[in-house]
């Protein structure tokens, strides 16, 4: 291992993706995870992820993402949200808000709470042919609204994946019912939309492992959910989280991805990186 890859891995990790189940409504064409109705919830049970939480609360993390899949969908998802929230972290939601339940939407409202979501398109057509079901487009573009309506802080991820998709149409539309956070990107060649049998790390943004981490539904950690083609750096249900973040395993990982030009840490609330799945592609639906 090279200096510069401990030195890069030893930025503290303040933001943990916690990729709690493979289920998904959707299947989109392009989801990072290949995820869908049929996929589950990983060998991780609940206690095994309240255990995460208070590592990483421990440990100085900030702030959580749940992501999948829908982590809605995950039978323990208010339970683990609740638990989040009571060590004092903060929370964002990736959600494909096809249908967000009445018990979801009271802690959406906390205040240590935010959303993400992803669109493609003002066209519902167009956009159920990413998604793979018609009917995604009115129920995410009227759960996008309800957020706005309650107030609740909201990033939507635009990504770009057919051939002369309404791009700019969609941006449009979102800001026209009052999204703020939007962002644009292209999709990444990364699980259902990898082009080659074995995606590459070119295809990452370059922040990965940089102040972040991800936990994968049976327990592993890579430099973020889009990295999982490479071998993870650990297991948390073998390994204390902290032996994992601060460990050479995932240091070697982070020094073997390309760093754009003044690559630093995420920081998923504050700016407009394209760090994560919903502004990366690959998932549509993080950060
Ligand atoms: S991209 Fe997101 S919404 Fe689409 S199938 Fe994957 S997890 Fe579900």
């Amino acid at each position: 291992m090279t200096s510069t890859a401990t030195a890069t891995a030893l930025v503290k990790t303040t933001f943990l993706e916690l990729e709690i189940t493979g289920r998904c409504q959707l299947a989109c064409t392009h989801c990072y995870a290949q995820s869908g109705p049929t996929g589950d919830h990983g060998t991780m049970t609940a206690d095994d992820w309240l255990s995460v939480i208070d590592q990483a609360a421990d440990l100085g993390v900030t702030e959580v993402q749940f992501i999948g899949g829908e982590p809605t969908l995950h039978p323990d998802f208010t339970k683990l949200l609740d638990h989040a929230i009571d060590r004092g972290l903060r929370v964002q939601v990736f959600s494909n808000l096809i249908h967000v339940r009445e018990e979801v939407w009271d802690r959406l409202r906390c205040p240590a709470v935010s959303l993400a979501t992803s669109y493609y398109s003002d066209c519902a057509d167009e956009h159920g042919r990413v998604t793979r079901r018609p009917a995604s487009h009115t129920r995410t573009r009227n759960n996008i609204a309800r957020a706005v309506t309650l107030g609740i802080p909201i990033k939507v991820g635009v990504i770009d994946v057919l051939d002369g998709q309404r791009v700019e149409e969609a941006r449009r539309e979102l800001e026209a019912l009052g999204v703020q956070r939007i962002h644009i990107d292209r999709q990444r060649g990364v699980g259902r939309a990898a082009t080659t049998a074995a995606p590459t790390v070119t295809e990452l943004c370059g922040r990965c492992g940089i102040g972040r981490a991800a936990i994968g539904p049976d327990g592993q950690v890579w430099p973020c959910v889009l990295s999982r083609f490479l071998p993870a750096a650990g297991n948390v249900l073998t390994t204390p989280l902290r032996n994992i973040l601060e460990g050479p395993r995932l240091a070697a990982l982070v020094e073997q991805i390309p760093k754009r030009p003044g690559a630093t840490a995420c920081k998923p609330n504050s700016d407009g990186s394209d760090c994560s799945p919903a502004e990366t592609t690959a998932c549509n639906p993080a950060y």
